[in-house]
C-alpha cells in the first residue's frame, strides 16, 4: 500500500516520510488508533516506503519488486505476527492466507471479525502466545533474505500474554536494521513495558468527509448515501463497510408503507412495521430513519423550489412528488423534526421499539391535522 491510498492523516504521513529520509525512523513504533482508523494502512505504507527501491519525495514507487511483495503480503523480510484462534500449540503462520487475503481487501478491520474468519470453534478467542513469540523471536534473528533490513508488523499487541519478556527484550535490543511496527487500539490493554520501549504515533480517527470520500471511492455511492452512512459511521471505516455491504435495498419502500400506513390510521400495520424496524438492529435503524429523513427533506425542496430536480433513485420520486403534494410544509417540517429527535435518541440507547411506535403516533397526528 502506498501513502497516496491511506486516505487522510496527512501530517502523520510527513513527519514519517522525513523521518525515514532523515535515517532517524525509530526501530520500534507504536501506531495507536480507535478502531476503523487508518492504523494499519500507515504501518503497511511506511514499510513499503522504508523497502522501496525507487521512493519519491512523498511515496513508494508501487511498482518495484518490494513494492508488490509488500502489497501482496509475500516479502521475505517483512513478517507479520497477529492474535489467532489456533490455541497454544498455533502460530500465526497457520492463518497467514486468510490474513492476506483479508488484508489485502481491507485494512480496516477488527478483531471479532478477524476471529469470525479463523476460529472453527466460537468459544475460542484469539491471542498471540508464547509459541507465536518465540516464532517471533526466531524469524528477526535469521539473516535478512532481501534487502538488509527485516520488520515485524504486529497487529494487536493487546493481545499479548503475560510471558512476552523475549520479545519486549528485543524490542528493548533490537538486531541491526529491524523494524517493529505494532499496530494497537486500546491503551489501556497494553503492557506498560510496550509502551515505554515504543515511539508513539497517535492515529485520530477519520473524519465524516473522509469517510464520505471513502464510501464514494470503493463502493461508488452517490454522495448524498455516502453522507448519511459517514455520519452514522462516527469516523470508523470499518462501521462504514459493515453498514454499506449490509444495507438493505428495500428500505425506501418500507418508508414509503410506513408513511402510507400512518396516513391512513392503519395501526396493525404501524404495529407490524415497527415490528420489522426492531429487528433491523440500531446501527441499520439508524440509517433507515435517516434515509427517510432524506425522502422528507426532498419533499420540502420540491414544494418550495420551483422545477426542483430531486435527489433520489427513479422509484423514489413519485413518492416523494406525491407525498409533498399530500402534505403541507409545516406537516413534513414537523415530521422531520420528530424522526430525527428518534434517531437522536435511538443513538443513545432509547428502546427503539416503544420510540418507533410512539414516533409512529406522533406522525400519525401529524397527518390527520394536515387533512
Ligand atoms: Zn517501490
Amino acid at each position: 500500500m502506498q501513502f497516496s491510498q491511506v486516505y487522510g492523516l496527512e501530517s502523520i504521513k510527513k513527519k514519517l516520510i522525513a523521518s525515514v529520509k532523515a535515517n532517524r525512523l525509530a526501530h520500534a513504533l507504536l501506531f495507536l488508533g480507535p478502531e476503523g482508523s487508518g492504523k494499519l494502512a500507515l504501518a503497511s505504507a511506511l514499510t513499503q516506503y522504508v523497502y522501496c527501491s525507487n521512493p519519491s519525495d512523498t511515496d513508494s514507487c508501487g511498482e518495484c519488486s518490494s513494492c508488490r511483495k509488500i502489497t501482496s503480503l509475500t516479502h521475505p523480510d517483512v513478517h507479520y505476527s497477529f492474535p489467532h484462534t489456533g490455541g497454544a500449540d498455533g502460530i500465526s503462520d497457520d492463518f497467514i492466507l486468510q490474513w492476506r487475503e483479508l488484508v489485502t481487501k481491507n485494512k480496516y478491520f477488527n478483531i471479532t471479525n478477524w476471529a469470525a474468519i479463523t476460529a472453527k470453534d466460537e468459544n475460542k478467542s484469539p491471542n498471540l502466545n508464547i509459541k507465536e513469540v518465540r516464532k517471533i523471536l526466531t524469524k528477526l534473528s535469521l539473516k535478512s533474505y532481501e534487502g538488509e533490513a527485516k520488520s515485524l508488523i504486529l497487529w494487536m499487541p493487546e493481545y499479548l500474554q503475560g510471558q512476552s519478556n523475549a520479545l519486549l527484550k528485543l524490542i528493548e535490543e533490537p538486531p541491526q536494521k529491524t523494524y517493529f511496527s505494532l499496530v494497537a487500539e486500546n491503551s489501556d490493554a497494553l503492557l506498560a513495558t510496550i509502551t515505554s520501549r515504543t515511539q508513539l504515533i497517535k492515529v485520530p480517527k477519520y473524519t465524516e468527509a473522509e469517510t464520505q470520500q471513502f464510501l464514494i471511492d470503493k463502493y461508488a455511492l452517490d454522495p448524498q448515501k455516502a453522507e448519511q452512512i459517514a455520519y452514522l459511521s462516527e469516523g470508523n471505516f470499518n462501521k462504514a463497510v459493515e453498514l454499506v455491504e449490509s444495507v438493505e435495498d428495500n428500505y425506501a419502500e418500507m418508508f414509503r408503507d410506513w408513511m402510507l400506513a400512518c396516513y391512513s390510521n392503519n395501526l396493525g400495520k404501524v404495529s407490524t412495521l415497527a415490528d420489522s424496524m426492531h429487528k433491523l438492529g440500531r446501527v441499520q435503524l439508524q440509517y433507515f430513519l435517516t434515509n427517510g429523513l432524506s425522502i422528507l427533506r426532498e419533499s420540502m425542496l420540491y414544494q418550495t423550489i420551483d422545477n426542483y430536480q430531486i435527489k433520489a433513485e427513479k422509484g423514489q420520486q413519485d413518492f416523494i412528488k406525491k407525498f409533498s403534494t399530500t402534505l403541507n410544509a409545516s406537516c413534513i417540517e414537523k415530521s422531520y423534526a420528530q424522526i430525527n429527535e428518534v434517531i437522536y435518541h435511538i443513538q443513545r440507547n432509547a428502546n427503539a421499539k416503544i420510540a418507533i411506535f410512539n414516533l409512529s403516533l406522533q406522525l400519525r397526528y401529524n397527518f390527520i391535522r394536515n387533512k
